[in-house]
C-alpha cells in the first residue's frame, strides 16, 4: 500500500488536536497519509487498511449486484 508518515510539526503550544479519521485515536506526532484517502488522517497503516478494506468490499459486492442483474 502506498503511503507515508506526516509530521504533524506544531509548535508545542498547539493545542489543536488531531483524531485518526477512522479509529478517532488521537494522533500526537504523526499521521499516516495515504494516497487512496488524501484528505484523511491515520494514526497508523492498519487504520488506513481496514478502512481500504471495507470499502473494496462495498464495491465488490456492488460490481456482482450488477453483473448479476446484466446476465
Ligand atoms: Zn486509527
Amino acid at each position: 500500500m502506498s503511503g507515508h508518515y506526516v509530521s504533524l510539526d506544531l509548535p508545542w503550544y498547539e493545542t489543536r488536536i488531531l483524531n485518526c479519521s477512522f479509529c478517532g485515536k488521537m494522533v500526537a506526532v504523526q499521521y499516516w497519509r495515504v494516497d487512496s484517502f488524501p484528505m484523511e488522517k491515520f494514526c497508523e497503516p492498519s487504520c488506513a487498511d481496514v478502512k481500504r478494506g471495507l470499502q473494496s468490499q462495498l464495491g465488490n459486492s456492488k460490481d456482482k449486484a450488477r453483473k448479476r442483474k446484466a446476465t
